[in-house]
């Protein structure tokens, strides 16, 4: 027998986590790196990095890695040096007195639910505006000190990391995540062992492990199904963010909803306010009914209670753009409903439809929030607006202006998007009480004291940052991806600190634009390449892997910006995240957005730039419409001149070049003798003083409390009183009145206006007799004039409310005194509504019936 030359088994790898043991003295250290208050607090980011600035560099700014790296002899030294454990101790009372501080339990406590948090680069578990938006309010949650938690998903993969290849095709990288280097710990149970929560999937269950990141004083659960209980199906559940097909995408959605909750009651949460961060997480809502059911109430009394407690904000301005499933789909998940709720099939999967009956109809995640939330809100003032119109057809007796979808404008967290450098500038400059009352416009007026000088310095210094961080990041990826080395080189180099340089940087989906600039290719050259006033532009964001036509808006980017005449002046950086994004919101000169109206919800970014002295040049769209002032920034107008959006890309493309080439670039070379422009200080100053305070997360915050918690809170407490009294009354009520609904009807009818027709500035009485069936006094009548606007919409010009002037048995009589002051021609009816003052709004009980007006006396 010949003896084999090579006889290997392979390797059955198992991991195993060996921890680095940390002097007692550097204890405290291991503490803060997993809390992620470091990400808002440079006291302590500055710390971690002085531990070892090239191992930070390495572990890409991740403390708990740096700690896990940290060799034996550097920790040996970093205890014998006396300076440094001084600094380290300082740091420590900074965290500890900040986390001592019990939560306010002034204000209602709140469940947050969402897809993904933005809190840092270290924790992918965020893609973009949504989740950067999720991660600011729990920073702000924790520095407002309210009472609140939060439930997202531990990605193994996250987003994707994005590259450009040669031609500029972008290149999605999914890396899976090492938990145990986290800023993250495991949740475990009373006996120390992980917390596992089973959430049922139909027939079967899926199993999550829970981690926690603690995000100051708020906790963030995250939930993980890529372990060795779940089959290999269902391990993927949390894999990445908006991957995957339809099927896993429900799966997630009942992990979010259905697992958050339950995992919420394995650890004995309970708060007052449950909050749905865009449609995803709907399903909370369906466990919550579950969950009162189980305690012995009907299925109506359990949604009084649901809808009472929670609030949906939607972030999507398109309908498209919201989550649906197929009846087949939904049903294979979700068919064990129906018989715990004790309604029917139709009837549960009808809670996700405009129209409940239509079978064709898909379910819809969002339709679903907003029968089960009593709140809603969109994120800006125009996308309110927007949003009333997207779900009117839930509420059908009523016209979009009249529903109660309300807004809170976004805002971004302070401490987290203004660099370094302002923040101290404004301690030394703001009142003391600033963090606390970030909101007060005549706090920030105090930006009108701080000297040009200082101003600029600030300014160039985090330009210079900028570049200097764009060099060191991405020479060697240039180098590796882009061929001719001297190209790359003579790139770099020309990219200039004094230039006046512009930021485009966002998600690259189309409605977004970022092909507007490359209109005239012509202009643009002129633009950029005049020599005394040198222009460059910068890009970056990534295109959704399934979105072809962003990816290619990214191609033609690219492509463009390689072209001799744009090169190192047209810059495309790859791998827009939360650092780069910090980077480049303080260190370019104006931050530009150009979406097609009215479709950029709110957009948040330039906000975070507005932190920082850098301005704003935007579309009246989103944020931008409110915050917009002149003198402190450029708008592109708010006003729709074609249908045709190709002729109205092109009239705004012209508006930015000529707005660049007859004010901006003017004034921003209009230099004095220190080599800055006075002028361009004031739009600074301006900008500063007059926008920034009005979008801080505190205020967003602060909005959230004063709109929507404390009255739903307070609502909530009377509902729930005494057994649940009164939404029991409320449900027995509702019970009552549909059944008698389409019973309910007019006995007379009659009004005085004479056989002439009305006219302006006389007042008609109308009169109706209702039999109300047996209820008493349970129905509202009002008139309603409507008449279409410029767009050939259809909105209520006037409401005249009734009275009821007495009854006889079941037979109500309504009075309408109407005036009407405008001439003209309107439709006009008579709605009649259920009506009840323990109810928040007409759309919690949407019953409408349209009565004739009666013919006038002859
Ligand atoms: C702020 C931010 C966004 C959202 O910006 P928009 O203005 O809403 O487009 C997206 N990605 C990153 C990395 C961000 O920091």
């Amino acid at each position: 027998m010949k003896i084999k030359a090579n006889y290997v088994n392979a390797p059955q790898w198992k991991e195993v986590n060996v921890k680095s043991s940390l002097p007692e003295e550097l204890k405290c250290l291991d503490e803060m790196a997993h809390n992620m208050w470091w990400a808002w607090n440079y006291e302590a980011r500055d710390l971690f990095r002085d531990l070892d600035p090239v191992l930070y560099h390495d572990v890409r700014h991740n403390p708990v890695l740096l700690l896990e790296r940290l060799s034996y002899e550097r920790k040996e030294a970093i205890v014998k040096d006396a300076e440094m454990m001084k600094r380290i101790n300082s740091v420590y009372k900074l965290f500890r007195d900040y986390m001592d501080v019990k939560p306010d339990s002034n204000r209602p406590s709140v469940a947050y639910f969402s897809m993904e948090y933005g809190l840092n680069q270290v924790l992918k578990i965020y893609s973009g505006g949504l989740g950067m938006l999720a991660g600011d309010y729990l920073k702000e949650a924790s520095d407002s000190n309210v009472d609140m938690c939060a439930v997202g998903f531990l990605y193994r993969f996250g987003y994707f990391t994005q590259s450009l290849s040669m031609d500029g095709q972008q290149i999605a990288k999914y890396e899976a995540q090492n938990f145990n280097s986290l800023p993250i710990e495991r949740q475990l149970d009373k006996d120390g062992n992980p917390l596992v929560v089973a959430v049922p999937y139909t027939n079967y269950q899926v199993h999550a492990y829970v981690w926690v990141a603690n995000v100051g004083r708020i906790k963030l659960y995250l939930l993980d199904t890529d372990n060795e209980m779940n089959s290999e199906f269902d391990k993927p559940i949390t894999h990445s963010l908006y991957g995957g097909d339809w099927e896993n995408r429900l799966k997630q959605e009942i992990l979010l909803g259905i697992g958050g909750v339950l995992t919420l009651k394995k650890l004995g949460i309970k708060k007052d306010i449950y909050h749905c961060n865009e449609g995803h997480a709907a399903l909370c809502n369906l466990q919550r009914i579950c969950d009162y059911i189980d305690s012995g109430l009907s299925f109506n009394q359990s949604l009084e209670l649901v809808r009472a407690s929670s609030l949906y904000t939607v972030h999507t301005p398109v309908p498209a753009g919201h989550d649906y499933f197929d009846e087949g789909l939904f049903g294979k998940y979700m068919s064990g409903y129906p018989a715990k709720l004790g309604i029917t099939w139709d009837e549960f999967i009808g809670m996700g439809r405009n129209n409940p009956e239509d079978h064709s109809e898909r379910f819809c995640m969002s339709v679903f929030a907003c029968n089960t939330c009593q709140e809603i809100n969109g994120v800006s003032k125009l996308h309110g607006w927007v949003s009333q119109k997207m779900f009117a057809p839930i509420w059908k007796g009523y016209y979009p202006e009249e529903n109660h979808v309300g807004y809170v404008t976004n805002g971004v967290h302070f401490p987290t998007w203004a660099a370094t450098e302002w923040r101290k500038l404004y301690t030394k400059y703001f009142d003391k009480n600033f963090m606390a009352d970030q909101s007060n416009e005549k706090i920030w007026e105090a930006i009108y004291n701080v000297s040009d000088d200082e101003i600029w310095e600030t300014r160039m210094a985090l330009k210079n940052k900028l570049v200097d961080y764009i060099r060191g990041q991405f020479r060697d990826t240039w180098l590796k991806n882009q061929g001719d080395p001297s190209r790359v080189v003579a790139l770099l180099e020309r990219i200039n600190p004094n230039a006046l340089i512009i930021g485009f940087c966002r998600r690259f989906a189309t409605y977004k634009r970022a092909h507007l600039l490359f209109t005239d290719l012509d202009r643009l050259s002129k633009i950029v390449n005049n020599p005394e006033h040198p222009v460059q532009f910068l890009f970056s964001g990534k295109a959704h892997p399934a979105d072809g036509a962003g990816q290619g808006l990214i191609k033609k980017i690219y492509e463009i910006s390689q072209r001799p005449e744009f090169l190192g002046k047209i810059i495309f950086l790859e791998d827009y995240d939360f650092q780069l994004a910090r980077r480049l919101v303080s260190g370019v000169d104006i931050w530009m957005n150009t979406p097609t109206r009215p479709l950029e919800a709110s957009g948040t970014s330039g906000e975070k730039a507005e932190m920082n002295g850098v301005v704003n040049l935007s579309v009246l769209d989103g944020w931008w419409l409110e915050g917009y002032r002149e003198g402190a920034g450029w708008a592109l107008t708010e006003k729709r001149t074609y249908q045709n959006q190709g002729y109205q890309d092109q009239l705004d493309a012209a508006t930015i070049y000529s707005l660049l080439e007859r004010e901006i670039i003017p004034l921003y070379y209009n230099r004095n003798e220190k080599g800055y422009s006075e002028g361009w200080i004031k739009v600074i100053k301006n900008s500063i003083a007059q926008i920034a305070p009005h979008y801080t997360m505190k205020r967003q915050l602060d909005d959230y409390y004063d709109k929507f918690y404390c009255k739903e809170a307070a609502r909530f407490k009377v509902l729930s009183a005494d057994d649940n009294r009164i939404a029991k009354e409320i449900a027995q009520w509702k019970e009552a009145v549909a059944e008698r609904w389409d019973a309910i009807n007019v006995v007379s009818a009659e009004w005085t206006v004479p056989a002439s027709g009305a006219e302006t500035g006389k007042e008609y009485t109308l009169r109706y007799v209702i039999n109300e069936q047996g209820l008493d006094d349970a129905v509202g009548l009002e008139l309603v004039n409507v008449q279409k606007d410029n767009n050939g919409e259809e909105r209520v010009c006037n409401i005249f409310p009734f009275t009821v002037v007495g009854h006889e048995g079941n037979n109500y009589v309504f009075e309408g005194k109407v005036e009407l002051n405008n001439a003209g021609t309107f439709n006009s009816a008579v709605r009649m509504y259920p009506k009840n003052s323990k109810l928040p709004h007409r759309q919690d009980f949407s019953y409408v019936k349209w009565l004739q007006l009666p013919n006038v006396n002859a």
